[in-house]
């Protein structure tokens, strides 16, 4: 929109374009916090469906679900953060402390990306290595 002729702009206040950029800067974390409203709706929907978390249930355990663990972690590729095979419902133990050792040994090529599924072997041996009570 074009500068009326004669506006008084006071020394200091932004410029138009200043404003506008502002504005772009605001709409882009509204944008952000879209995608996470959006990501809250779809989580609640999935434990919904997945009440109890994968992990303890490969062990005999019965835990409610938390958390929407993504299997292969997403760090930013909305490819995998949106694929649904690529959730699994997760207690915050099993979340917080048992994946956190499983995308380390990830990393270090000790296991494969399958092995990041809560219910694989490999995540039931490090289940019942942190907590020997199971
Ligand atoms: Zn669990």
């Amino acid at each position: 929109m074009p500068t009326m002729p004669g506006t008084f702009r006071p020394r200091g206040m932004p410029t138009r374009q200043e404003q506008s950029r502002d504005y772009d800067r605001r709409r882009g974390s509204a944008s952000e916090r879209g995608y996470d409203h959006r990501w809250t709706k779809a989580s609640i929907g999935y434990r919904r469906s997945h009440p109890l978390c994968v992990g303890c249930e490969a062990v005999g355990r019965v835990t409610a679900t938390e958390v929407v663990d993504h299997v292969v972690p997403h760090k930013g590729d909305s490819r995998l953060f949106w694929h649904r095979d690529n959730w699994q419902s997760a207690c915050g133990w099993h979340h917080d402390v048992v994946k956190q050792r499983l995308e380390l040994m990830w990393q270090r090529g000790e296991i494969e990306a399958a092995d990041l599924h809560l219910s694989s072997a490999v995540a039931m041996r490090v289940t019942r290595d942190l907590d020997p009570s199971i």
